[in-house]
């Protein structure tokens, strides 16, 4: 079958992947460079803690690409397993906490719940008098995104993808309710199948189509900090769940400290604004010295940048074929980096089976909005 994506960032080219893999002829197109969008702007975050069996599960069906992403694609991802520390401040987010890890432990997840006293031995640094009870997985961490857009884009030219950067595509070509193809770079590209992976673009490239596709483009900043005393390199990804406020270490004792911090509202993906604003930064600092004793008075803030969440109001993706020859694969509300591998394989069962068996996706279907669902609630 003749496949086109739209969208060069991680889940288009994990996906190109996939679909080549199974015989099809697959065209990306790409409006910038490939991995600039989101993907470029990602910690490289890759953990199994969620609170939802479905993110769960598409942790687990991504992981063993991660952990043998040199042995197949011959790059080494810097895949730094120092481990997702989870904080819980109120009664409400305790029990969520647990419920999570219960639920984890039993999709065969090694998470376990730690008092903060002993979440200290992790994060020597940790406030543990301000929390009341801590998730633990010693199996996450930290990769280096363009590191796997690297090797995934080279496997997709390797397996014959034609990749086509430079090319924003203006148009999806609709017949009957059925997508035919698109307009890209002024051409008009036939495919039996259209991917849109599009990210935080994707909601107003299907404006036109029969769809609702909620998926809004958010800001969100990353400071780079020296902090006032350095952060163990072997310290977690620590995020507290009541706040938002998370850091996480980096080399030589400097640390990313983010969170979302104020009103969050959709915006422009084309301007955005990829610096920081310093009020945020000093804000955010602040936070992170309530989860640790690392960013004190004399922190400095060295520099930092933004990026775009494509988020969805229960932050969980739409993936699924939303119209006949149409699947989308989109909305992935700050974990898609981590999930491109499950999702590759399951936009290639879509095209190919016109079902998903990695991972059962009735979950993630765009008619869910509107009705009872379960909430991701470990948001970092
Ligand atoms: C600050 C920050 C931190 C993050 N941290 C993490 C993390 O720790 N772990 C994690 O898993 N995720 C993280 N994320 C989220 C992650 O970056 C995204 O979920 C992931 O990169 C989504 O990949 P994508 O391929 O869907 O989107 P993108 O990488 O945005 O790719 C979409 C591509 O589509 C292209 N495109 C758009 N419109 C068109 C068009 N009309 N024609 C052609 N091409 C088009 C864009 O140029 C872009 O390259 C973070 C994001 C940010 C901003």
């Amino acid at each position: 079958m003749d496949v086109a994506i739209v969208g060069g960032g991680i889940v288009g080219l994990a996906s190109a992947y996939e679909l080549a893999g199974r015989g099809h002829a697959v065209t990306v197109l790409e409006k910038g460079s490939l991995g600039m969008g989101s993907t470029a702007r990602a910690a490289g975050g890759i953990r199994q803690q969620f609170s939802t069996e479905v993110n769960v599960k598409l942790s687990l069906a991504s992981l063993p690409t991660w952990e043998t992403f040199e042995e197949r694609f011959g790059v080494d991802l810097a895949f730094r397993r120092h481990g997702y520390l989870f904080l819980a401040r109120e009664p409400d987010t305790e029990r969520t906490l647990r419920e999570n890890v219960a639920m984890q432990n039993a999709l065969g997840v090694p998470s376990e719940l730690l008092s903060p006293e002993e979440a200290r031995e992790h994060c020597p640094g940790l406030r543990a008098d301000r929390f009341r009870c801590c998730s633990y997985c010693a199996e996450d961490g930290i990769a280096d995104p363009n590191l796997a857009v690297q090797g995934y884009a080279g496997a997709v030219r390797e397996a014959g993808v034609e990749v086509r950067t430079k090319t924003p595509v203006t148009e999806l070509l609709e017949e009957g309710g059925h997508v035919t193809g698109l307009v890209a770079g002024g051409d008009r590209v036939e495919a039996d199948s259209v991917v849109l992976a599009a990210g935080a673009w994707t909601r107003e490239l299907a404006t036109g189509l029969d769809i609702e596709l909620p998926i809004a483009p958010r800001r969100r900043s990353i400071a780079v900090v020296d902090p006032e005393i350095s952060v163990p390199e072997t310290d977690p990804l620590t995020a507290d769940l009541d706040t938002g406020a998370y850091f996480m270490p980096e080399r030589d004792g400097v640390a990313f400290v983010g969170g979302q911090i104020g009103e969050d509202r959709d915006v422009d993906p084309d301007g955005y604004g990829e610096g920081i604003e310093m009020l945020w930064a000093a804000e955010a600092v602040e936070r992170a010295g309530d989860l640790a004793t690392y960013f004190g008075p004399d922190s400095r803030i060295r520099r930092g940048w933004s990026g775009l969440y494509a988020v969805t109001p229960d932050s969980h993706p739409v993936i699924e074929e939303s119209l006949p020859g149409l699947v989308v694969a989109a909305g992935f509300s700050g974990h898609g980096f981590m999930h491109a591998p499950a999702t590759g394989k399951v936009v290639a069962e879509l095209v190919s089976d016109g079902e998903a068996s990695t991972v059962d996706i009735a979950p993630l279907s765009s008619d869910r909005f509107g009705e009872e669902g379960r909430v991701e609630r470990n948001v970092v």
